[in-house]
């Protein structure tokens, strides 16, 4: 409700009833208590030595993860500021597949000491234009701070994996983990200038059961499917592949349709016609020369039993990505028109075999025409172990990628935050007045990294930052904290590297949204009764959300 008193007058009302409305300073405030009260949430899981959440959905579902995006995903935030933070996570994660409780945490922060400067009665826009230059000048500064790393540089590439699976669940077995990431990799980049690669050439299969250690890269396509008849061979060399999207099965009657059958010779034609229409089916399949098929939707009975004669393997039901995938591995067309399947729709793989995999089978399509084609089977004691490894792997896998996108990897333990913070104090020198002040902050802020992963290691980030920034000074700007011995040590030679493409997208995402947050001076939020809702903890007069 929008109560504006006009000399006594009648208040003018121009919004409905309901209507919760802050404006100016205040909602500057709430806005970005909420933001940092976000950043506080996944705070504490960022570094190898991060704690895990454990987070309990409406149906009582358990995932326990450090994965900034995961978690807020997870968390239903409400208060529209705090959304933005969730996109940040979420742009990260979309982008580069990692760093995303990096960005969120250095974005909260960002507001923070962007708060710290409202108060001083520091106009918004002067903030934001501050931190665009800053933002400008640190990506330059990254990339220049970044060293080459190309496909063949197989050590580098496995540190990549590793430092993107330290502090997971999966670190126990992160050396085979990278290697296997990084053998991945290798299969689908395609080399040329640079190397591109295309993650989603990786798939990914999870089975609970066995160890993390009995994880494996398979040469072709892996579908979670068994061979639908008892009497079809197990394993067919030098396959020919039919990928079908079509029943083979007679169609049931839809709706009220009905057939009468009022004697027994009908009864006969009838069945008669139904076992004319499957064999048919059966006919153009052997016809067509396949000797696998692996079908979108259901198997008659009796189309298992013919096809099992004519030795031919078949699976049902197999999932629409999975048929995707396959057409693409091997070269096969999905064809929905049974009569019209040709033997030019079929493709090609040097094995099609099912195989035993913990206590199911699963049906292993392998060295398939093309071969960039692999997928990675995950194992582990139980689903959540199996979910866990699965996150980290997909770090590791995108990580990897990422560093041979750009060719670029940089130090991590903070050693890159310390040396754009020290970079940016020297720019802001360069400026006067708010602006100054401005990229100021933005050094500052940025430094929340090598703090908090000081923090949640239990090491004094006082102490630290001091020694980072004095290492840094003296030159030796790959110096960062390694959070297992607490020592700041040269990062390179530790091993604890990071694609560069992080940092960078890292920062971009975090100083947008901060933008974007600083802009907002008047919150206006319908009425909880017309159900888009007022959020909780966003009272008209600002203060603190109650997050958490
Ligand atoms: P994010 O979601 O941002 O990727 P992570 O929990 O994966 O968060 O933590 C990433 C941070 O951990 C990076 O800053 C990286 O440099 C740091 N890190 C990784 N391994 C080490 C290590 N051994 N010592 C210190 N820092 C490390
Ligand atoms: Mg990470």
């Amino acid at each position: 409700m929008a109560n504006m008193n006009q000399g006594g007058y009648q208040p003018i009302l121009i919004l409905p009833e309901g209507t919760l409305r802050s404006k100016g300073k205040d909602a500057q405030a709430n806005n970005i208590a909420a933001a940092k009260a976000v950043a506080e949430t996944v705070k504490t899981t960022l570094g190898p030595k991060g704690m895990d959440k454990m987070l309990v959905d409406s149906l009582g579902d358990i995932t326990i993860t450090n994965d900034g995006v995961t978690i807020l995903e997870e968390m239903q935030i409400e208060h529209p500021a705090a959304k933005m933070m969730v996109e940040v996570a979420k742009a990260q994660n979309e982008a580069v597949g990692d760093g995303t409780t990096t960005a969120v945490v250095f974005a909260g922060e960002l507001l923070k000491r962007a708060g710290e400067l409202l108060e001083q009665d520091i106009h918004p826009i002067m903030i934001t234009k501050g931190f665009k230059l800053a933002k400008l000048k640190a990506l330059d500064v990254l990339e220049k701070y970044g060293t080459d790393v190309g496909i063949s540089d197989e050590k580098q590439l496995q540190q990549i994996a590793n430092t993107a699976m330290t502090g997971k669940s999966a670190e126990r077995a992160s050396d085979y983990l990278s290697d296997l990431a990084v053998r991945a990799i290798k299969r689908v980049a395609t080399v040329g200038d640079g190397s591109i690669v295309d993650t989603d050439n990786i798939k990914v299969e999870k089975k609970h059961g066995g160890s993390i250690s009995d994880t494996m890269l398979i040469d072709g396509i892996l579908i979670d499917k068994e061979v639908v008849h008892s009497g079809m061979p197990k394993a067919i060399k030098n396959a020919k592949i039919s990928l079908l999207d079509a029943a083979l099965e007679v169609k049931e009657l839809e709706g009220d349709a009905k057939i009468s059958i009022d004697s027994p010779e009908k009864m006969q034609a009838f069945l008669n016609e139904e076992d004319r229409m499957l064999r048919k089916m059966v006919d153009s399949i052997v016809k067509s020369g396949a000797t696998v098929v692996l079908c979108q939707k259901g198997i008659d009975d009796m189309v298992q039993h013919l096809l099992a004669k004519k030795g031919v393997l078949a699976a049902r039901r197999v999932k629409k990505s999975d048929m995707d995938k396959l057409a693409m591995a091997t070269g096969a067309k999905v064809v929905s028109s049974i009569e019209e399947l040709s033997s030019s729709d079929l493709g090609t793989a040097g094995n099609v075999e099912e195989r035993k995999v913990g206590t199911d089978r699963m049906i292993f399509v392998e060295k398939c025409r093309q071969p960039k084609a692999v997928t990675i089977l995950i194992r582990g004691g139980t689903e959540h172990v199996v979910d866990e490894v699965e996150r980290a792997l997909e770090d590791a896998v995108k990580d990897v990628a990422a560093a041979l996108e750009l060719g670029k990897l940089v130090p991590g333990g903070g050693a890159s935050e310390i040396e754009v913070s020290r970079a940016l104090r020297k720019y802001a020198d360069s400026f006067s007045g708010r602006e100054q002040l401005a990229i100021q902050a933005f050094a500052d802020a940025i430094e929340v990294i090598p703090r908090v992963l000081a923090e949640n290691a239990g090491l004094d980030p006082i102490d630290k930052l001091a020694l980072l920034r004095s290492e840094h000074d003296k030159g030796k700007k790959s110096y960062g904290l390694n959070v297992f011995s607490g020592r700041v040590v040269d990062m390179l030679r530790e091993g604890v590297v990071e694609p560069l493409k992080i940092k960078l997208q890292a920062i971009k995402s975090a100083t947008e949204a901060a933008e974007m947050i600083l802009r907002i001076d008047d919150i206006i939020a319908a009425s909880s009764d017309s159900g888009r809702g007022m959020p909780s903890g966003m009272p008209p007069g600002g203060g603190m959300p109650e997050m958490m």
